[in-house]
């Protein structure tokens, strides 16, 4: 790959930007030359009144931005890194956003000549590279790791970037969509670091055993985008036909994706099944509430899923000791299933620490965590009878 470096004012890369909001985008620089937020890159995140006065700041007490690089592509040129801090300073001078200059809130306008001046004629260094596609975006991986990481998603975004990730994007990664809310009620992450449209990828692809990388190299020159959308719709549609509910905060980033395909086929009692929501969640002995929902699709079996608080070492010691003064008096095996059956255990008399407690009614079928329905047994019967 060839890097020269140049040196553009900050008033030059500045000549003709446009800021969009709606996308969230710097657009355009160098009188129209320069291409501030190609389609591999990620969307503006500076914008968080910290980040983005930083870099003010910064060209008013004359420190270095840093590096720039720009990627030649014919006589044009595109911002291979150094979007963020370009858009800063752009929306900044075009009175996007304010910062505190001695306590006073100024906008570019409102500084003195003086200031204005400092920041538009300060020299930028930038390298501007040429090379291949995949020159180029190896290395924008490896420049990457300074300032804010790139995010998974972002770098596949940039790897596999053609006309399905940008309609992929559009989609599941643009926070005006009317569907974004109720989205991340069920996914979390933030759509504009590719969070939602990592994890609808996933979902889609994941039945067809596919990585998402995969499955983006499959598609990346596709037009259209109806698979992905399609599949993302009918999991969402399902999660909300089954749990008809406002999204319990727990529901947030389950593996819907995976659970839709284990149960989507099954039927359910819907009213049922969102009264023992209520349940459970209600239940003190249910310790994971985030395991309520796939506990509930997978016919209430895996108990384990949900983390039933177990018994506490003093109603055990009780448990086990009311036991064992009964067991010493008849002259049987302090662990009931052995004093019944027919072998060399049936007097052995266990020490508290051979034994574990069971629920003698199965939490499950609504028996409590408490001393009148604990029973000690010795730990090879214990675990053959299994879940509680
Ligand atoms: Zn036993």
């Amino acid at each position: 790959m060839k890097t020269d470096l140049e040196h553009y004012t900050v008033d030059q890369v500045l000549d003709g930007f446009v800021y969009n909001e709606l996308e969230a985008k710097g657009l355009f620089g160098l009188a129209g030359r320069l291409t501030i937020q190609p389609e591999y890159q990620r969307h503006y995140i500076y914008g968080d009144g910290k980040r983005d006065v930083a870099v003010i700041d910064s060209l008013l007490k004359g420190y270095p931005l840093g590096l720039i690089y720009f990627n030649v592509n014919g006589d044009r040129l595109e911002v291979l890194d150094g979007q963020q801090r370009i858009t800063s300073v752009g929306r900044f001078v075009t009175g996007k956003f304010a910062i505190k200059v001695d306590g006073k809130e100024q906008i570019f306008s409102s500084l003195s000549k003086d200031q204005q001046r400092k920041i538009l004629d300060t020299r930028l260094d930038i390298y501007e590279c040429q090379g291949t596609e995949t020159e180029i975006k190896q290395w924008f991986q490896t420049i990457n790791i300074a300032g804010v990481p790139l995010k998974a998603q972002e770098l596949l975004n940039a790897i596999y970037s053609g006309p399905f990730v940008t309609k992929a994007k559009a989609e599941f990664s643009n926070s005006n969509n009317a569907n974004m809310q109720k989205w991340r009620s069920y996914i979390k992450g933030d759509p504009k670091r590719q969070e939602i449209l990592e994890v609808a990828l996933d979902w889609v692809a994941s039945p067809q055993a596919r990585g998402i990388d995969a499955y983006l190299a499959l598609h990346r020159q596709d037009q259209g985008i109806t698979e992905l959308k399609t599949y993302f719709t009918s999991v969402i549609d399902w999660v909300g036909g089954v749990f008809i509910r406002p999204p319990d905060k727990e529901m947030c980033g389950l593996e819907w994706g995976r659970l839709y395909e284990l149960y989507h086929s099954n039927s359910y009692n819907v009213t049922e099944l969102n009264k023992a929501v209520d349940d459970l969640r209600a239940d003190p002995f249910v310790k994971y509430a985030r395991g309520i929902y796939e506990y509930l699709l997978g016919g209430s079996k895996d108990t384990q899923l949900l983390d039933i608080r177990l018994f506490d070492d003093a109603i055990k010691r009780a448990a086990y000791e009311q036991q064992t003064q009964k067991a010493k008096a008849v002259g049987v095996s302090n662990c009931a299933l052995c004093a019944h059956g027919d072998n060399a255990n049936k007097t052995l008399i266990y020490a508290l620490k051979e034994m574990d407690a069971d629920h003698v009614r199965a939490w499950s079928k609504g028996g409590s965590t408490d001393l009148t329905n604990c029973e000690m047994l010795c730990a090879m019967h214990n675990r053959s009878k299994g879940n509680k």
